[in-house]
């Protein structure tokens, strides 16, 4: 190869290593603006998702009536409000039918 045709191909590459540093700089900019969206999808998802989920426990869970949210909030701190066993403490992990029919049953 003469000098001349070294000088030239060094030209060439040059060349070739500038358009890929653009190429990559503007890859790194999209990546950017890319992380960004997602990072902002995410949040807003799970919005989104806490707002569906509060929706679907409320629907679920019909509000109780003042009466018998005093009585829930008694059988969740571990006492019986059913006629049988009134005041007596619930065994850890007991449940009784009486008690939550009390509570949500329809009878009122
Ligand atoms: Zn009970």
């Amino acid at each position: 190869m003469e000098k001349n045709q070294i000088y030239d191909k060094f030209s060439d590459v040059i060349t070739e290593l500038q358009s890929v540093i653009t190429e990559t700089t503007e890859m790194k900019q999209l990546i950017s603006t890319l992380i960004e969206e997602n990072a902002e999808l995410t949040i807003e998802n799970e919005h989104l998702r806490n707002q569906i989920m509060t929706k679907q426990s409320a629907k679920m869970q019909p509000r109780l009536s003042r009466s018998r949210e005093n009585l829930r909030k008694l059988y969740e701190s571990g006492f019986h409000i059913c006629n049988a066993s009134y005041g007596r403490r619930l065994d850890d992990g007991e449940s009784c039918l009486e008690c939550l029919d009390i509570i949500y049953g329809s009878n009122s």
